[in-house]
């Protein structure tokens, strides 16, 4: 059994020993985006981080329950669609679409994106709950949830002196506490609605992911994420009203945040206008490449953005793909092996080896910067000692190894399929010897021809003395 997963709670501020409520089963709740604008690659470090969190736990035996909502309205996007005088809809599918599809891309995946506009019903009804149990009321046509009421808030973001923020007048004299929060806003003139028994209007943020993370995982959860931005008010808030309804506690297990994603020091957001967008980004990096870079750092690290680290990036996925595409086709000639010598022996551990690191690594609260270090050298454990040899054991083990490492990263996601049938293994050696014999008769430029020619069609030829071998690329 690899290290005993250790997990930091935003929550304690500690690292804890991870054990799921319910396994084998894992919950875990990410807040997603506000659907009013394309997605920037501060979101996609977020939903990365998750998506990798989650493919470890798989690894280790886990059967993770992901979800991540969508948030379909908001003041933003009717803001947006006031500003651009359409529907406030179109805008809300125009970027659902968007979004979906690029976590496709990047292969994200999760298991339910519930939509707020889909829960209204739902939203109502847990609204009602908690008036009833004195911890909300309604006021002036809204509800707000009565903070007093609640005796551990502020613990999550350790804003005990309950800061106060921005508001309009007339929405603090509705309130008993200015840190109340709105559960419920009343129709404003223009404004979508929907009808309540508090009149017409509209769910507040923070309600949306308690009722959903309950209708979906149940009372409790393992881990909920989302960025660090998100603690406050959002998470403070969220823990706030599910904990009071509930009567849980805690009801999430382990509170998880990545660190921001910056550009010169600075969070990227809309507001700061510093974003570039994830669309931008999905034109000139593979999804491969976004995915190393990305988990180059760990989550809770700020990462910054630079064209610097991801060409890093760049150079580190194609290192990690080649040999990837390289052992396969080795592979696909070695034969068992019935004798390792000392050196072999040697490298066999030394592989073996990297199992027990990557797992270290990934188990103290997901390392993937960290857990990274062994997979580069696996490229260099076998560009020394593996490459060009046909053992069997010394391909398949580090194949092992490279299984583990592009499950959790992705390395490989997007890539294009690189199994090619029978015949066309066939085809391709009788191409090989053919141009061995061209150049054997010193024919060079049309042996430089066939390799440019494969190379096009995506399969790479390395020479090594007489011999020749081939890598399909894509
Ligand atoms: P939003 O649409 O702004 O509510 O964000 C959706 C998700 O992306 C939330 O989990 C945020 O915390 C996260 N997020 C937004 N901006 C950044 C950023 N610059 N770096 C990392 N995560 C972010
Ligand atoms: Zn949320």
């Amino acid at each position: 059994m690899p290290s005993h997963i250790k997990v930091y709670n935003t929550l304690t501020r500690k690292h804890e020993d991870f054990e799921p409520f319910d396994p084998p089963y894992v919950k875990m709740y990410v807040c997603g985006p506000t659907v009013y604008d394309e997605s920037h690659i501060g979101h996609a470090r977020t939903y990365v981080a998750f998506d990798a969190i989650r493919r470890y736990l798989e690894r280790r035996g886990y059967h993770v329950i992901y979800v991540q909502n969508i948030t379909d309205i908001d003041d933003k996007i009717i803001q947006r669609a006031l500003e651009e005088r359409i529907d406030w809809r179109d805008i809300v599918e125009r970027y659902t679409g968007e979004y979906l599809d690029q976590l496709k891309k990047l292969g994200i995946t999760p298991l339910i994106n519930p939509r707020v506009t889909y829960h209204i019903a739902e939203i109502i009804g847990f609204i009602q709950k908690l008036i009833d149990k004195g911890y909300a009321y309604s006021s002036g046509g809204s509800v707000y949830f009565d903070a007093n009421t609640y005796e551990h808030y502020g613990e999550l973001s350790r804003r005990l002196e309950k800061t106060m923020w921005r508001q309009e007048d007339d929405v603090l004299k509705e309130k008993r506490n200015p840190y109340d929060f709105a559960l419920w806003k009343k129709r404003k003139e223009n404004e979508p609605y929907w009808e309540s028994p508090w009149g017409p209007g509209r769910p507040g943020w923070h309600i949306e992911c308690s009722v959903m993370s309950t209708r979906y995982l149940g009372t409790r959860i393992d881990i909920h994420g989302g960025g660090q931005d998100l603690i406050f008010p959002h998470h403070e808030n969220e823990r706030a009203q599910s904990e009071a309804l509930l009567g849980v506690r805690p009801w999430v297990k382990y509170w998880m945040h990545t660190g921001m994603l910056t550009v010169r020091g600075e969070k990227m957001s809309k507001s700061l206008g510093n974003i570039i967008t994830l669309k931008e980004l999905l034109q000139k990096y593979k999804p491969g490449v976004i995915r190393t870079w990305i988990l180059s750092a760990h989550y809770r690290s700020q990462l910054e953005f630079n064209e610097h680290s991801i060409e890093q990036a760049t150079r580190n996925h194609n290192r990690i793909m080649n040999v990837m595409r390289e052992i396969d086709s080795q592979l696909s000639e070695a034969q068992p092996t019935f004798y390792l010598n000392d050196d072999e022996l040697a490298v066999f551990n030394k592989v073996l080896n990297l199992f027990r690191g990557f797992h270290e690594a990934m188990s103290d609260d997901f390392n993937t910067s960290e857990a990274m270090k062994y997979v580069m050298e696996a490229t260099n454990i076998y560009h020394k000692y593996i490459e060009g040899k046909e053992s069997f054991s010394l391909l398949i083990t580090a194949r092992m190894f490279f299984e583990l490492a592009d499950h959790v990263y992705g390395f490989s996601v997007g890539e294009e399929s690189k199994v090619i049938a029978e015949r066309e293994k066939e085809l391709l050696k009788l191409i090989i010897e053919t141009r061995s014999v061209l150049r054997e008769k010193k024919e060079y430029d049309l042996a430089d021809r066939i390799r440019d020619k494969l190379l096009e069609l995506g399969i790479r030829l390395y020479d090594k003395g007489k011999e020749t071998r081939y890598v399909i690329e894509k």
